[in-house]
């Protein structure tokens, strides 16, 4: 008998053990269900890999070294020095750490971890084919499956990545020495995250952007105070310019672009970092096998339960559609797996935060002034100026602000965008406020305390009800 004619069997078959597929399985191991997780090359995913770990480290490292070069009006006079190789070494024990937790966890929580790469085999089949030298491959049965394949960056066409010249985001968080030059195609969260990290590591950095303004996910007072920033730490952007193709002269490369027009410019740098959005994983799955067909651009469709078209088949995470966040794969992971267990779970997506880790850093949650509008409510807004903030002074970090969007008639927190240091966990009070249902007098009846940062989720409100104390009301 080969390898490859072994046959086991699982109640629950997760491939992909990003943030989606392992807490899937961990919630699913808790549940006492027989979970068996695939993967085919780290536990964690891009997330803990080549996402949001990886980045986050080097924000903050830079920030150590950047912020102390910059402490002249806090008596501080200091030239750090940068190693970046060294800085990512520190990354990657992070990163070591946070993986093997992972696998730790799905261990004692007697998840069965198989090494490979699955796809469909059958409409209760995957075939596992096993990494790593002579390993075979395996069948599996099981009563359920979770996709959680995640996604991988988008390729523009003539910029295929090659790791040296044209690289992704994974490649810039593996540097070992910091480019002079670089361009950066795309400016959403992730061009200009990276954009940050280089320009303050003394990159010189260039953003070429196709649309007209950076972050455009994002409100244009928010996205503009960022953008400010940015060309404070001497980011160059040039909107409405699309990258055509590229070739190398001297010791890097020429970026060309295009605009509406057709006029074409030029760019020079030492590599191109090419970060326009990522695509859903579903095409290397055999999706025909179990009957599985992907929607617009790729992504699995899915109901309120993480269920897609097909009964015993879930799908969670980057794969499963947008927004795609580490945190809404996690929500989606622990659903579809009590979903499968006969418990009466349901998502909810009233309330997905998003968080920006530029600087200042950008987080939302719920509906913009606007969307509110478009709902059909009669919004109140309230707005507190991080450069009223006692403590943003401290901190030497004035920009941005704290704005709240609620029901002008009970007062119910509809929406929050922070653009402020330490936005990303500021926003976590509005996003429980949505939550509970929460009013703008529930927050500000809450002693927030001082000196801090959150304090301005309080006098938002308030300016919100026509009470603040610290600035001018509206
Ligand atoms: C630079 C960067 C920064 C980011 N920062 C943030 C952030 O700050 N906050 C945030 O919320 N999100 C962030 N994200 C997004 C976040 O990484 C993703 O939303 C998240 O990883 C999605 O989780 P997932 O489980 O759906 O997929 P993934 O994390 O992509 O995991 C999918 C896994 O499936 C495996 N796989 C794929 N196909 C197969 C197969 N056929 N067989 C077996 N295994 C397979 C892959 O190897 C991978 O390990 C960032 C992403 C990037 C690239």
């Amino acid at each position: 008998m080969v390898v490859g004619d072994v046959t086991t069997g699982t109640d629950v078959l997760i491939i992909g053990a990003g943030p989606g597929g392992y807490v899937a399985a961990i919630r699913a191991g808790q549940l006492d269900l027989d979970v068996t997780l695939v993967e085919k090359d780290a536990y964690g995913g891009t997330c803990l890999n080549h996402g949001c770990i990886p980045s986050k480290a080097l924000i903050s490292a830079t920030d150590v070294a950047h912020d102390a070069s910059e402490a002249e009006a806090m008596g501080i006079h200091a030239d750090p020095a940068v190693d970046l190789s060294a800085m990512v070494g520190w990354k990657d024990e992070i990163v070591d750490q946070l993986t093997s937790g992972v696998e730790k966890l799905c261990k004692a929580n007697g998840v069965n971890l198989v090494e490979g790469r699955a796809e469909f085999a059958g409409e209760n089949t995957v075939r596992v084919a096993h990494s790593g030298d002579g390993q075979g491959s395996e069948s599996i049965d099981f009563e359920h499956a979770i996709v959680a394949t995640g996604s991988r960056p988008i390729e523009v066409p003539n910029f295929e990545f090659d790791g040296e010249h044209v690289i992704s985001s994974r490649d810039a968080l593996a540097l070992d020495t910091v480019p002079e030059s670089l361009v950066v195609v795309g400016a959403g969260y992730i061009g200009m995250e990276l954009s940050t990290v280089f320009a303050k590591l003394g990159t010189d950095v260039t953003i070429v952007e196709m649309l007209d303004s950076a972050l455009p996910a994002y409100e244009d007072d928010v996205a503009r105070v960022v953008k400010s920033r940015a060309e404070e730490l001497g980011i160059d952007f040039h909107f409405g310019e699309a990258a055509s193709e590229w070739e190398e002269s001297g010791d890097g490369i020429t970026v060309r672009t295009e605009n509406e027009d057709g006029d074409v410019s030029e760019f020079g740098a030492e590599k191109a970092l090419v970060a326009v959005g990522r695509e859903p994983v579903t095409d290397t799955l055999n999706l025909d096998a179990v009957g599985l067909e992907p929607g617009e651009g790729g992504f699995l469709d899915t109901d309120d339960r993480a269920r897609t078209d097909i009964e015993h088949v879930f799908a969670v995470g980057d794969v499963a559609g947008e927004p795609m966040l580490a945190h809404k794969g996690m929500k989606e992971g622990e659903v579809a797996a009590e979903v499968i267990a006969g418990e009466p779970a349901a998502l909810d997506y009233q309330s997905v935060p998003a968080a920006v880790f530029t600087d200042p850093e950008i987080g939302t949650v719920g509906m913009t002034e606007a969307e509110a509008k478009e709902a059909g409510f009669s919004p109140v807004v309230g707005e507190m100026p991080m450069q009223a903030s006692g403590r943003a002074l401290t901190l030497g970090e004035t920009e941005g602000f704290v704005r709240v969007v609620a029901d002008d008639d009970a007062g119910f927190i509809l929406g929050a965008q922070i653009v402020a240091p330490e936005a990303s966990e500021m926003i976590a009070e509005f996003g429980l406020a949505i939550e509970m249902g929460a009013t703008l007098e529930d927050i500000a009846a809450t002693i927030h305390t001082h000196p801090t940062l959150g304090e301005a989720v309080m006098e938002a409100v308030e300016n919100a009800r026509g009470k603040a104390i610290h600035t001018l009301n509206r």
